[in-house]
């Protein structure tokens, strides 16, 4: 029998769980082990952040789901990996041992990297639902209140379609609202031109993106640095080509939301051999770590080089469609006998 632990409850953990009841033997055994006690569809947050959809309708009871399926489910959260005594200790000071890990821990939001940045100070967050239900509120009360708005993707950002669908999903409600004419709006983003996306664009992205972003009349910042954030105020670099500055901006805002760039997280950042310097879990084509061959990386976690150098650094994005590809070869990768025989622990 192997005890198959999963570090996640997001897309790529919760989908790597159930593909890997499909692809194990019956006796063994697979426990899911998050800090949240739900799922929640990311890619659904941005629409909290507008009341087209509530937390309850875009997450799932984790406890009450996954033994269903014959997972165990644990929700104390990983304090930290120890892959040189194949387990994990949890937050609640409990440990767990394991013959593979599969780690899919997302992203630790990298706000405190800029100045006055994040929704602990004075930008807004759609990157998780319970930042989007609190940004809902404050939506709601500028509204109210309508002034210029700041929307974009920060330096280092990997992540880039939610930046450009919260724009335009802002524009539409202030439509329909009636007040779209009272919020001047522009995007600002680390990426050298509009539509790159983190991977030099997507065919027509650049003239598709930039004509609906002239459509709406949202103004527009690229190869943009934001040096800090103050009440109301986004202080912006441009660079050239060269990567030196060559122009700054105040935006005035009264309501601003930045995509941050990610990290991995504290549970797994400084194992040697796990993980890149900014905590990404390292992991070859076979989704396998290189160093400890019985643990495995998926979706936002996993370490991937930048595509191409541009003049702000941006990161290549980890799109649900790439994670469930990780995912499918992760589940048989473990189910194979053969490939079990060869990293066993
Ligand atoms: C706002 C937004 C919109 C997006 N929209 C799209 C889209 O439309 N299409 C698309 O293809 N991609 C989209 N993405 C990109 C990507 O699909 C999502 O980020 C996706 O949620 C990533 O899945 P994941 O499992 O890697 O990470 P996550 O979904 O972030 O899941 C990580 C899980 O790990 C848990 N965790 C964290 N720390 C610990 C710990 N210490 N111990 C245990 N568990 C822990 C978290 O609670 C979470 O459950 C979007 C991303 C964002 C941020």
């Amino acid at each position: 029998m192997a005890n198959i632990v999963v570090m996640g409850g997001g897309i790529g953990g919760v989908t790597c769980a159930y593909e890997l009841k499909d692809a194990v033997r019956d006796e063994d055994r697979i426990t899911l082990v998050s800090n949240k006690a739900f799922f929640q569809f990311t890619p659904s947050n941005p629409w909290v952040a507008v009341k087209w959809r509530s937390k309850e309708d875009i997450t799932v009871d984790l406890a009450a789901v996954m033994p269903k399926h014959g997972i165990a489910f644990n929700s104390a959260g990983v304090a930290r990996v120890c892959p040189s005594d194949n387990r994990i200790e949890l937050a609640d000071g409990s440990s767990l041992p394991y013959d593979y890990l599969v780690i899919a821990t997302g992203p630790e939001l990298a706000f405190d990297e800029i100045e006055g940045f994040g929704p602990e100070h004075h930008t807004h967050s759609i990157c998780d639902v319970d930042h989007a239900t609190r940004t809902n509120a404050s939506w709601e009360a500028f509204c109210n209140d309508p002034g210029p708005i700041v929307v974009g993707a920060v330096q280092g950002a990997s992540c880039f379609g939610p930046a450009y669908e919260f724009a335009m999903i802002m524009d539409a409600d202030l439509r329909r609202r009636r007040i779209r004419d009272r919020v001047p709006m522009t995007f600002v983003t680390a990426e050298p031109y509009i539509g790159h996306l983190g991977v030099g664009g997507v065919g027509d992205t650049k003239g598709l993106l930039e004509s609906e972003m002239r459509h709406r009349h949202i103004k527009w910042i690229t190869n943009a640095k934001v040096d800090k954030v103050e009440p109301g105020k986004l202080s912006v670099t441009e660079v050239g080509e060269d990567g030196k500055p060559s122009k700054t901006h105040e935006l005035a805002f009264n309501f601003a939301t930045m995509i941050p760039a990610f990290r991995g997280i504290p549970a797994v950042r400084g194992i040697e051999g796990l993980c890149n310097p900014r905590g990404f879990i390292v992991v070859d084509k076979h989704q396998r770590n290189p160093k400890f061959s019985n643990i495995f990386g998926i979706g936002v976690c996993i370490a991937i080089p930048a595509l191409e150098q541009t003049p702000v650094a941006v990161g290549v994005p980890k799109t649900g469609f790439m994670i469930e590809s990780m995912v499918t070869a992760t589940a048989l990768n473990i189910g194979r006998p053969a490939a079990r025989r060869k990293c066993d622990p």
